[in-house]
């Protein structure tokens, strides 16, 4: 989850009814834990692969995503529906500042792995300058310590949440031979902000590079895949949400 890739919804329809079965299938079935195991498995071919076959000059490094790529937010939307609220950035908040998401299956191994390989690990993450802080603790807490340079956050000043400038800035002095990430958009801003065709030819023209150079983990809970549904109107009534995404389904 990043707090700022949602806008604050307007609507006082406290229904999060609609999360219940990605959030139970996140957190409580096996085939999630193997999803992760198997996408970790795989980075770990791939960054092995990568590393072997690169003949340039600067360091190598790994770019990770956080929520729901390397750390577990899942009792956060558990909670937003247990207490019958909407997702907001307050809540987000409170819920960060608790440093108690746990690490998703197999990302503190792999991330131990890429250190043993020589490989510099980073994180660009969605969550905000304001969480510096709490994000180092929670990630040291689960396994996975980092330093403040090795995190790079969302600068709200910037007023866009896309990860380009991030990226570019971990370029300057390192080779990026593997992106690890929940969202294709933590691998390429190509899909960001998508529009009525959700970006779906757009995937199927990258197909080579899945399992190769960008690890996709599985997140059914949120992400810019639903805002594309929703044409960006994250605000909308749940109810008028549910009846888009119905629209939408091939019957
Ligand atoms: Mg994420």
């Amino acid at each position: 989850m990043s707090c700022c890739q949602k806008p604050t919804p307007k609507n006082n329809e406290n229904d999060m009814k609609h999360l219940l079965l990605a959030t139970s299938w996140y957190q409580q079935s096996a085939e999630m834990r193997a999803c992760y195991y198997q996408a970790y498995n795989m980075a770990r071919l791939a960054l092995k692969e990568n590393l072997q076959n690169y003949k340039g000059t600067k360091p190598a490094a790994v770019v990770l995503d956080i929520d729901e790529t390397v750390l577990d937010n899942s009792p956060f939307e558990a909670k937003l529906m247990a207490d019958r609220q909407n997702y907001s950035d307050s809540a987000w908040m409170a819920w960060s500042a608790r440093c108690e998401a746990q690490a998703l299956p197999g990302a503190a191994e792999f991330i131990a792995y890429a250190r043993e390989l020589g490989v510099e690990v980073f994180f660009i993450s969605n969550r905000t300058l304001d969480e510096r802080d709490r994000t180092l603790k929670n990630l040291a807490d689960a396994g996975m310590a980092v330093d403040s340079a090795h995190l790079l956050l969302y600068d709200l000043s910037k007023k866009t949440s896309c990860k380009d400038e991030r990226r570019d800035a971990v370029s300057a002095n390192y080779e990026i031979i593997l992106f690890v990430g929940d969202n294709l958009g933590d691998y390429t801003s190509l899909f960001d902000r998508r529009d009525s065709s959700l970006a779906l030819q757009l995937a199927d023209s990258l197909h080579n590079d899945f399992g190769r150079k960008f690890i996709v983990l599985p997140n059914p809970m949120y992400g810019e895949w639903e805002n594309a549904i929703y044409e960006h109107k994250y605000s909308l009534p749940m109810s008028e949400k549910n009846r888009m995404m119905l629209d939408l389904l091939r019957k």
